[in-house]
């Protein structure tokens, strides 16, 4: 084991969306390569918005996307007591103080400072009050030194200073008694031993206000790698606008786990040109020093394309698994259909998505097939009678069912009816799949096997027009 130790910190006020994904997977990489350590931690302090399913959902996400964590889930909400803790030690070290200024007190001095064209910040009042009115407070941090710079070198981002005049006296304990986000964050990494602190960009902000905490509290500051945002393609912030953005979403429209996870690592990270990375592949090759600063532009496209290479490559038992949900969501039982894994194997050239899979595999579950109009007045007509028949009598003769008892019996077929392949194959394609696009005849032929191909051939010289 190595010394590093990362954490993935969702609130749980919603689903695991494709940002929060990629964060918890940079992380995920970081400590698997390093053999590190990786923390889940659920930041659950904001009550009213953390839910029990989002956490489930979060959860659920990251289990399909195969981020198993070393340690955790722990939650905020289990940790108040440490928290108040820490909150009275920097009231008794003077580093913290209560403020008793009301809403319209703080408006008022807001306005007052926007007026005189100032920076609309707390302007320390309570700072050097003493006395305990029997009123609600805040508790917030006393800045110290109003003037000076606090720096930090971000992994990604690089140099970053900000000057403390920038910087406001920090709300630590809203005045229902609970923490603020930037108080416990710190309070967390710092107890969980966290020293590389990888998360999006948009915390960036609040990183000098965090560092100045862990030196209030005597705490070591970690090292931090901001990540850049997701944007859609409008070059807005990704959101619902651009189609799905949670994680799960995907699952439903019939993706796999490790396109998903290809897609979010390219996105913001390059190794030369290469597209295809397993995750093994990319324990061994992530990097930080390959993020790229700049915002990534979210391309459906791109994932689509990936998912089909997965598809086309995966394991075919794997895959045939994957599948039955997606069957069955079309009420097909698929144990009453021929083999799933040749099914599979069939389609896996022609479809991009488990879903587009499971529809172009419906036609092996139906021998009471539905033809498709155009197709059955075209292929299945009187005029197609002797051939099928012919068909029929050719197949039943088949010893065995493979390729190549196929081609031979295709051929006496051919010849009998001085026929090329196609006027065969179309006509025979509609008997068996009920429409004119399927994969090729031989592979049909054979998923269904011969007793299933006989019974079907025989219901469709019933129903010729
Ligand atoms: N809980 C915060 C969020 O979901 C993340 C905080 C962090 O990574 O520091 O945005």
């Amino acid at each position: 084991m190595s010394d590093l130790r990362v954490r993935f910190a969702p609130s749980p006020t919603g689903y695991l969306h494709i940002g929060g994904a990629r964060t918890a997977l940079f992380n995920y990489l970081l400590a698997q390569q390093q053999s590190g350590t990786f923390v889940l931690r659920i930041e659950d302090t904001d009550v009213a918005r953390s839910t029990q399913e989002s956490v489930d959902a979060i959860l659920d996400a990251m289990d399909w996307l195969g981020l198993t964590c070393d340690e955790g889930p722990f939650y905020q909400s289990d940790r108040s007591e440490l928290y108040k803790e820490k909150i009275e030690q920097l009231l008794a070290e003077g580093k913290a103080y209560r403020c008793y200024c009301t809403q319209e007190e703080l408006d008022a001095k807001r306005e007052a400072a926007l007026a005189s064209g100032g920076k609309p910040k707390y302007d320390g009042t309570c700072r050097t009050r003493t006395d305990q009115p029997e009123q609600p407070y805040v508790v917030r941090f006393r800045l110290p030194n109003d003037e000076g710079v606090t720096h930090f070198n971000d992994r990604i981002k690089g140099g970053i200073s900000i000057r403390h005049q920038e910087l406001d006296d920090l709300i630590l304990q809203r005045s229902d008694g609970t923490p603020t986000y930037n108080l416990v964050v710190v309070i967390d990494d710092a107890e969980m031993g966290i020293n590389l602190v990888v998360r999006g960009d948009d915390h960036i902000n609040n990183t000098p206000r965090q560092i100045l905490l862990y030196e209030a509290l005597g705490y070591q500051v970690p090292e931090f790698a901001h990540v850049p945002m997701i944007l859609g393609a409008d070059k807005k912030r990704l959101s619902k606008r651009h189609g799905a953005t949670s994680v799960m979403a995907y699952q439903a429209m019939g993706y796999l786990p490790e396109a998903l996870v290809n897609y979010l690592v390219r996105l913001g990270w390059s190794y030369g040109d290469e597209e295809i990375f397993s995750m093994d592949e990319l324990i061994e090759k992530f990097s930080l020093n390959n993020v790229g600063k700049s915002a990534g532009v979210f391309n459906p496209e791109k994932l689509l394309w990936l998912n089909a290479h997965y598809i086309k490559t995966g394991d075919a038992s794997r895959l045939a698994a994957l599948l039955t949900e997606f069957l069955e969501a079309k009420g097909i039982v698929p144990s009453e259909g021929p083999d799933l894994v040749a099914v599979v194997e069939s389609l896996r050239e022609r479809a991009s998505t488990l879903v587009e899979m499971a529809d172009g595999a419906a036609f092996y579950f139906f021998d009471e097939l539905a033809y498709d109009e155009k197709a059955h007045n075209k292929f299945l007509t009187e005029g197609h009678r002797a051939l099928l028949s012919g068909i029929c009598e050719q197949l039943r003769e088949c010893s065995g069912f493979d390729e190549a008892d196929l081609e031979a019996a295709f051929a006496k077929v051919m010849e009998r009816f001085s026929l090329k392949f196609g006027k065969v194959a179309q006509p025979l394609r509609v008997a068996l799949t009920g429409g004119t696009a399927s994969p090729s005849i031989y592979d049909v032929l054979k998923v269904l096997g011969k007793e299933r191909s006989l019974y079907r051939i025989e219901r469709a010289l019933t129903v010729l027009v």
